[in-house]
């Protein structure tokens, strides 16, 4: 079963709405004729609107960064999903290793964020990964299966099947360092062997499973060839248009 590679780029807390036109502009103008991949860019909220239109009609995707459960009330400072929606994003970005460990965002609230994703009509990419301790003490498996479980508990097959997992081991977000291709492939098959036997199989076969932490145009191609490797959460190189499609265009290095 062939999957078709996904790679995000998360633009963090960076660059301002007229910056973040300038990058769009530039992924555009490149990736104009790219049609192997699949494509999404994550601009701030602030920034959103300006990216959107800057990419309608092109192959490049729009993901927030973060939703806040409820459609709406008294929570200050906090977009909802519905909001999102209603502006153009496709896609979010759901217990990113920065919210779950600066913002201190549980598990069930992560979950509540996951269905939250769904009811606005958007798609989440829900991150996992397992601090250094944790895999140096063998727990890696056991905590990043733990999140998975908890964060999809009470959605559909079908749901399940259309959110894309990334795994980002916190110890590579930013750091510079990388998992080996080995060692991320492997979290990925225990990952997707949770899906199987939590699932139906085609929820197995059909899901994404993204890499993420520290990906380079030069390490994006041995990533991306190992088999349940399927795209790239990118952070830091998602940045500079040169970087982020160095990385697109490794895919055609691997599978
Ligand atoms: C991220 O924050 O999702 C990420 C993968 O960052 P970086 O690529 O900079 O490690």
């Amino acid at each position: 079963m062939s999957r078709r590679l996904f790679i995000a780029g998360n633009w963090k807390m960076n660059l301002s709405p007229s910056e973040a036109d300038t990058l769009a502009q530039g992924l555009k103008k490149e990736l104009i004729d790219e049609t192997a991949v699949d494509i999404a860019v994550a601009p701030t909220a602030l920034a959103l609107s300006t990216v959107i239109a800057r990419l309608k009609h092109t192959n490049i995707h729009i993901s927030a960064q973060n939703l806040h459960p409820k459609i709406s009330g008294a929570f200050t400072g906090e977009i909802s999903g519905e909001m999102l929606r209603s502006v153009g994003c496709e896609y979010v970005l759901v217990g990113h290793s920065e919210r779950r460990t600066i913002f201190g965002e549980t598990d069930s609230f992560i979950n509540e964020k996951c269905h939250a994703a769904f009811r606005s009509g958007l798609l989440p990419i829900l991150c996992v990964g397992e601090t250094l301790e944790q895999r140096d003490s063998n727990q890696a498996a056991l905590v990043v299966c733990s999140q998975i479980q908890k964060a999809l508990d009470g959605l559909s097959a079908d749901q399940v099947v259309a959110v894309t997992i990334a795994y980002e081991p916190i110890w590579v977000i930013g750091t510079g360092r990388t998992a080996s291709p080995q060692q991320a492939q492997d979290m990925h098959a225990i990952i997707r062997g949770f899906i199987r036997e939590n699932y139906p199989t085609y929820v197995a076969e059909q899901l994404r499973i993204q890499y993420g932490g520290s990906v380079k145009p030069h390490n994006a191609a041995e990533l991306l060839a190992q088999p349940d490797i399927d795209g790239a959460l990118v952070g830091g190189a998602a940045l500079s248009v040169a970087n982020f499609v160095g990385i697109i265009r490794a895919v055609n290095n691997s599978k």
